[in-house]
């Protein structure tokens, strides 16, 4: 689980905060809740013993100032709950504290990421982009997953998060139809694209993030859904993730994604009517 609000996601019996789920972690104090299906939202506003019997054995009171220890640096947030195992992997929001940088570095695309205007799936997904966390065919070859890194889209180079951002033939195609050239061609470097002419620069990042995601949810259909590569499909998602994302915009800067519309919109045409 990635927890955003906590309304949808068990306090108990979900993972959400460490690699296994708090009644399995903590099965003395489990056993002392007088309600098990509390959310994570209830637990954290209302506190952890609200919802605990007045009495706790010694074991249950030890395992208590634990969980208060881990809950201590959690907040919750405005966005929907995630329930991951999908596209992404198992990821719970403790594998997204695990992959900040040490103490002491800071990396100009934590801010940009966290703070930009995208869904939480996708700062998700822009963040493990960047740490080069996703798992591309260059991962898993590495974790011997797979037998080779070449790129299932092209079959010409191996795909690695650059690879299938910026230098797959496929992606540059894509890059070109929309008029857009992203001057950069490491994903490292997020921060520093600039908007190309077309492209409005009020969260221009957000409009690169989505790009991103529409390829990489493309290249998802095409290894796993045998689906044929096809730019057509990238526009088609481009435009139907655009009209979502509009309700994490304020209502004054909704005007962006009617441009990012037409920017998908006019070389989709163009290609219909080939
Ligand atoms: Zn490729």
């Amino acid at each position: 689980m990635i927890v955003g609000d906590g309304s949808r996601t068990s306090f108990w019996h979900d993972c959400w905060i460490a690699s296994e789920c708090l009644a399995t972690k903590f099965q003395a104090l489990y056993t002392h809740t007088m309600d098990n299906q509390i959310s994570v939202k209830y637990a954290l506003q209302q506190g952890l013993t609200a919802s605990l019997v007045p009495r706790l054995s010694e074991t249950a009171r030890q395992e208590c100032q634990c969980l208060q220890d881990l809950l201590q640096d959690f907040s919750l947030n405005n966005e929907r709950d995630i329930r991951t195992g999908g596209i992404m992997g198992k990821f719970t929001t403790k594998n997204i504290y695990d992959t900040r940088l040490p103490p002491g570095i800071s990396s100009p695309n934590w801010n940009l990421i966290w703070k930009c205007r995208a869904p939480l799936k996708v700062k998700l997904f822009a963040w493990l982009l960047v740490r080069d966390r996703l798992s591309t065919k260059q991962n898993l070859l590495k974790k011997k997953i797979v037998q080779n890194g070449v790129c299932d889209v092209c079959q010409q180079g191996d795909e690695t998060a650059d690879h299938m951002c910026f230098t797959c033939p496929f992606v540059q195609s894509f890059w070109e139809r929309i008029r857009v050239n992203p001057t950069i061609q490491d994903v490292w470097l997020l921060h520093q694209l600039k908007p190309s002419p077309n492209v409005p620069e009020l969260h221009h990042h957000v409009f690169f993030l989505l790009c991103m995601w529409a390829i990489w949810n493309h290249r998802h259909d095409v290894v796993f859904r045998g689906q044929t590569p096809s730019i057509r499909c990238c526009l088609q998602r481009c435009i139907n993730e655009a009209a979502l994302w509009a309700e994490n915009l304020k209502i004054e800067d909704r005007h962006v994604i009617s441009a990012w519309k037409n920017i998908f919109t006019s070389p989709l045409r163009s290609l219909n009517l080939m």
